[in-house]
């Protein structure tokens, strides 16, 4: 199956939340507005965005009728709010490595990026090093390195219960040895001891920037799209420490509103990068604002 067709269905629940067509032939008053309001806020759009989006939709459309006008107005504006030369973008140093350090709790779908993200750039040419800096989470390493075998892509880890910082220093000589086009770099997700894991990702973060010029060259949070405004709240705790350059959101195939995209890049100003709409492999799409914005509505 066509991975925009995956993205579609992940979308349809959301769409159907919209049920566009119902909009036509009414009136624009406050009834319509609030109603419109609901849909946007249960869609996950957050408060902030969707007051945004209430208000062009007011001032352009007050007192006309719905119809398919109103319907591209509205997709614009959120195409609009979407926007960002980043948006499925990925960093690539002038000279190898190119380092991408990963972040995010556990459960997000982190290890599954990693290894999607890893295969998707194994496709086209480049060689890969993994380096398993969550040396807490023997089991996240072990499905890494099944991965990696699979592949065909090297693999840097420490023993259970090593300094991660040193797995990261490991890594980056591996890489800069190699010169491997990618450094892919796995970090510990253990929210609940949040100022230890902030400060071991800085020290990861600091490690990889004093070995490699200019390098994390990406710094990705993965976020759970059926965390909803829960997902920007982990976005801001993360932000404050490892300076984050871009978002993977995941599961947006499950029961994910899709809104909750708008709502990330509105409340976090990060661009999201990529996609996760499945738990195969191949289940990760480079983000395309407006063909997100046009499945949400169809
Ligand atoms: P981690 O703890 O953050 O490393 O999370 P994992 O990568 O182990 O993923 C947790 C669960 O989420 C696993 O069952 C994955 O298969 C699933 N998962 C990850 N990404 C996606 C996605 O995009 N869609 C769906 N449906 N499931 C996903």
């Amino acid at each position: 199956k066509d991975l925009l067709d995956r993205f579609k269905h992940g979308l349809a629940k959301t769409a159907r939340l919209f049920d566009v067509r119902s909009w036509f032939g009414r009136k624009v008053d406050q009834d319509f507005l609030d109603e419109l309001e609901a849909k946007l806020i249960r869609a996950d759009v957050g408060v902030k965005a969707t007051q945004i989006l209430i208000d062009r939709v007011r001032e352009a459309y007050a007192d006309k009728t719905a119809d398919e006008d109103l319907l591209a107005f509205l997709k614009a504006e959120m195409k609009a709010l979407l926007q960002d030369p980043q948006a499925g973008a990925l960093a690539k140093a002038p000279t190898n490595p190119t380092v991408i350090l990963i972040a995010g709790v556990n459960g997000s779908g982190k290890t599954t990026s990693i290894a999607k993200l890893a295969q998707r750039l194994k496709d086209q040419g480049n060689s890969i090093l993994l380096g398993a800096c969550d040396t807490f989470r023997a089991a996240a390493a072990d499905q890494l390195a099944i991965w990696a075998e699979r592949s065909g892509a090297d693999m840097v880890r420490g023993n259970a219960g090593a300094d991660p910082a040193s797995v990261a220093h490991d890594a980056c000589d591996r890489a800069l040895a190699r010169k491997v086009d990618y450094l892919i770099v796995d970090t510990a997700g253990r929210l609940h001891t949040q100022t230890h894991l902030m400060r071991e990702l800085e020290k990861v973060r600091g490690i990889i920037s004093r070995k490699i010029e200019g390098a994390p060259h990406e710094s990705l949070l993965v976020l759970d799209a059926t965390n909803g405004q829960n997902a920007i709240q982990q976005a801001r705790i993360f932000s404050k420490s490892i300076a984050c350059s871009g978002v993977i959101l995941t599961k947006l195939d499950g029961t994910a509103k899709g809104g909750v995209v708008v709502a990330v890049r509105q409340q976090t100003d990060l661009p999201v990068k990529f996609v996760g709409v499945g738990e195969g492999i191949d289940d990760l799409q480079p983000f395309d604002p407006d063909a997100f914005v046009e499945s949400l509505f169809s």
